[in-house]
């Protein structure tokens, strides 16, 4: 099985650029080895502690250089994990040597560059819910002036950063859906029900965690009801949360809930470099915990990429290659019993 979620074709949706760098690449960037170890531990930590470690990250892509390498680099890794589609999610700043707008064209430039016959990138911009509002309005001009220029790029907007403080403010997603941008968003990392249901009511696209929701995780019949109506669908990252002890374990993960339900979900990595994972080994863990076939993890893939923000055309490309692979993988020999090769 561990073959077999490695060679799967995975699509990827949810992982923050800066969370993504592999040790490699932070050493290459001259981060000091108690910095790396601090950065890719994958011990438990709490969410507040996690949020510091991105900074660790963020030294090493100060520079238009060092963002350029690192982002072709994490597209090489996330390609050679067998990832077809990646959503590359990233927050623009700026740096001494480098403005919002020069981040945001490096990181485009890097994944028009990246693309190849195994693998097609597209960007989300993050908004970070810890800045102001007149700072989050300047990060969606940036966003929507991308959006505008590499239409096909750039394809949706997220909220992010740490669930403990800052704000949702609906407006500044509102335009960005005016302006064609699919909308992502953290949602119940932490238990905040009023902030979930402001966000149900704006109805993203999809929802990031989504840990607090169900009433067995410290949600309530009220908001799991709602959802059950909206079925918005959720990216998980099970070692994410497990590290981050927002779930107890890979076994009572939330997830769990929306396979019984049948609710519509994807997997994730969140931040690889961070939680020492890859996205094969993300479906590894949920086969072992869940005890998947063949069949019922190829569809996830299957499903994820229904759920991503590729354009019809990119999507039919993409459907043929994972239905082709599957008829060359798992062989289908009398109903309702497959044997998977
Ligand atoms: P960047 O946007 O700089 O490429 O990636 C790192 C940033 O992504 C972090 O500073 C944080 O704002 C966001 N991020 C990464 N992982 C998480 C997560 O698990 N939850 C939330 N809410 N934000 C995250």
């Amino acid at each position: 099985m561990e073959t077999f979620c490695s060679k799967l074709p995975k699509i990827e949706l949810h992982a923050h650029l800066n969370g993504s760098l592999s040790r490699e690449t932070l050493k290459k960037f001259g981060c000091a080895d108690n910095d790396i170890l601090e950065y890719n531990q994958a011990k438990q930590t709490t969410l507040d502690q996690v949020f510091d470690i991105f900074k660790i990250a963020h030294q090493a892509t100060s520079t238009k250089q060092n963002l350029y390498e690192s982002t072709v680099k994490v597209i090489e890794e996330f390609a050679s994990d067998n990832v077809i589609y990646l959503e590359l999610r990233t927050t623009p700043r700026k740096e001494a040597d480098m403005t919002e707008d020069e981040y945001v064209e490096t990181v485009i430039k890097a994944l028009l560059d990246s693309e190849s016959s195994d693998i097609m990138v597209k960007l989300i911009l993050s908004i970070d819910r810890r800045h102001t509002y007149d700072q989050q309005v300047e990060t969606l001009k940036t966003i929507i002036k991308y959006k505008k220029l590499y239409p096909d790029v750039v394809r949706g907007i997220d909220l992010s950063g740490d669930p403990t403080k800052g704000a949702f403010f609906r407006d500044i997603f509102e335009k960005a859906r005016r302006n064609e941008l699919f909308v992502a968003m953290h949602c119940a990392e932490i238990k905040n029900d009023a902030e979930v249901m402001e966000m149900f009511d704006f109805k993203p696209d999809r929802l990031g965690h989504a840990t607090f929701i169900h009433p067995d995780f410290q949600g309530s019949a009220e908001l799991w009801e709602l959802y059950t109506k909206l079925q918005i669908p959720v990216e998980f990252c099970l070692t994410s949360n497990v590290v981050c002890l927002t779930s107890k374990s890979y076994q009572e993960h939330h997830v769990r809930e929306w396979m019984k339900a049948n609710m519509p979900f994807c997997l994730s990595t969140d931040d690889k470099g961070v939680f020492d994972t890859t996205l094969s080994n993300e479906f590894r863990i949920v086969q072992q915990t869940f005890s998947l076939n063949k069949e019922e993890l190829w569809k996830i893939s299957k499903n994820t990429l229904s759920y991503s923000f590729a354009t019809d055309r990119d999507k039919n490309v993409l459907n043929e290659k994972l239905d082709k692979w599957k008829l060359a993988n798992i062989k289908i020999l009398k109903h309702p019993y497959y044997i998977c090769l």
